[in-house]
């Protein structure tokens, strides 16, 4: 009975002030994380403006994001460039890695690549990465060896341009199972660790989910013997959500689950089954993302 946990952190705001929080309560908790960073520009702002759709204005109300987020964030990257993350908070990423969590690489742009990975060209997105890569490497001291892309915008040309990187395994899709992904015949290497459970912006407000019966909602989510990946995210379970998180954690514990981190689960799954992953409109999301599929 394991939790697969992953932690993004999308912002300078959620890195400074989350992945600390985070931290602790983990210690208090006695396990481990995988943390995704970004750790280029902080350009979330404009992901808000570009998306100035009444079905996102209706999500942004749901989940309250300013509260979550803070109301810098619908200036971040509008008025003025965004601060670099890895530059000016490379010792919260550090001691997040000291402290013996798992370190994976989220994106250096996290906006840009969300917005425009299916416009990009395979250098565009090498290049992406790379300038992540090397920047997270240069903190940690150590090359990560996992990555997640952001909102789950998964290509094959992503996957092709993944594969030329050292990681071990990727999480870059919704799914039920971990797979080696295939694209255009050719097997890939590195493995896919999808995300199993929803996040909580997207089923909050949602089918009677509210603040009060979030926790029960999500525990009656997990599969016992299955795969269970959660995604949390530093700017949400770090702050507004983070003591109704410690309650999830307790209660998770209390019904015999174990936290562990994405890597755990790999060591436990060394030679999966092939798959593919397909671009798929996905409820409580805007547009599409990556989906677990068949071969
Ligand atoms: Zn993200």
């Amino acid at each position: 009975m394991k939790i697969g946990l992953r932690i993004d952190v999308d912002t300078f705001r959620g890195t400074k002030r989350g992945v600390p929080a985070l931290c602790s309560l983990f210690e208090k908790h006695r396990f481990h994380g995988t943390f995704f960073f970004s750790v280029g520009p902080d350009n979330m702002g404009r992901h808000l403006w570009r998306l100035l759709k009444p079905a996102f204005l209706w999500k942004m109300l749901r989940t309250n994001a300013a509260g979550l987020y803070g109301p810098e964030i619908i200036f971040m990257g509008t008025a003025w460039p965004g601060p670099q993350i890895g530059k000016h908070l490379d010792h919260v990423i550090k001691a997040c890695a000291q402290a013996g969590h798992e370190i994976g690489l989220h994106a250096w742009d996290h906006q840009r690549e969300q917005a425009r990975i299916n416009k990009m060209s395979p250098g565009e997105i090498y290049l992406e990465l790379h300038k992540g890569f090397d920047k997270l490497a240069d903190i940690c001291n150590k090359p990560p060896v996992c990555s997640a892309v952001p909102g789950w915008r998964c290509s094959d040309p992503l996957l092709l341009e993944k594969a030329k990187f050292p990681f071990v395994y990727n999480s870059d899709c919704r799914g039920t199972s971990i797979f080696r992904p295939v694209v255009d015949g050719q097997e890939l290497e590195q493995i896919q660790i999808p995300v199993t459970l929803p996040t909580y912006d997207e089923i909050l407000g949602r089918d009677g989910v509210t603040n009060e019966n979030y926790n029960e909602h999500m525990l009656g989510l997990l599969k016992p013997g299955q795969l269970n990946v959660l995604t949390i995210h530093a700017e949400a379970e770090g702050g507004k959500c983070l003591d109704m998180f410690d309650d999830f954690i307790t209660k998770a514990k209390e019904r015999g689950w174990q936290f562990v981190t994405l890597g755990q689960l790999v060591a436990e799954n060394p030679e999966p089954p092939l798959g593919r992953i397909v671009q798929q409109d996905f409820p409580g999301r805007e547009g599409w993302l990556g989906v677990q599929a068949g071969v």
